[in-house]
């Protein structure tokens, strides 16, 4: 199991999902570093409404933090805000060791889950997270609704 995991976290670190900006007027743009590791990571979102219709990520940084990036693009992708910030806190809580099983993490964040071992990992792990988590919480909405 544990291989498998490892696997799926190689595969998205070579072959990343959403790789690379490519911003337009509508686009929120999140840059954060993770300086004990030396991560660096630009997340854009672009909204329609209340759903995230594009997430796009840029940045280098070491295998997991890259590889969560792309896991967390393919994730979040069309979700409205409301289930992607609980979907990221459930992300948060499984990093930080929480046993509750979330029905809105997916078969790739939870390759992630093995992370809880290796604390100086964790922000290598959510930095794109929080990456878009901020981004998110930015957007204001749409007037009327
Ligand atoms: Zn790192």
């Amino acid at each position: 199991m544990k291989d498998l995991y490892r696997q799926i976290i190689m595969d998205h670190y070579k072959y990343p999902k959403n790789k690379g900006l490519n911003p337009n007027k509508e686009s929120i743009i999140v840059h954060l570093n993770n300086p004990s590791c030396g991560d660096e990571i630009s997340v854009q979102i672009n909204l329609k409404s209340d759903i995230i219709t594009d997430i796009r990520h840029s940045g280098t940084g070491c295998s997991i933090c890259c590889a969560s990036a792309s896991v967390m693009s393919s994730t979040l992708k069309n979700l409205d805000k409301k289930t992607s910030i609980e979907t990221i806190r459930d992300f948060y809580g499984m990093i930080r060791g929480d046993q509750k099983i979330s029905e809105l993490l997916n078969y790739e964040s939870l390759a992630f889950k093995g992370v809880t071992n290796f604390p100086a990992r964790i922000k290598c792990a959510t930095l794109a997270w929080k990456a878009i988590e901020k981004g998110i919480n930015s957007h204001k909405g749409e007037k009327n609704g």
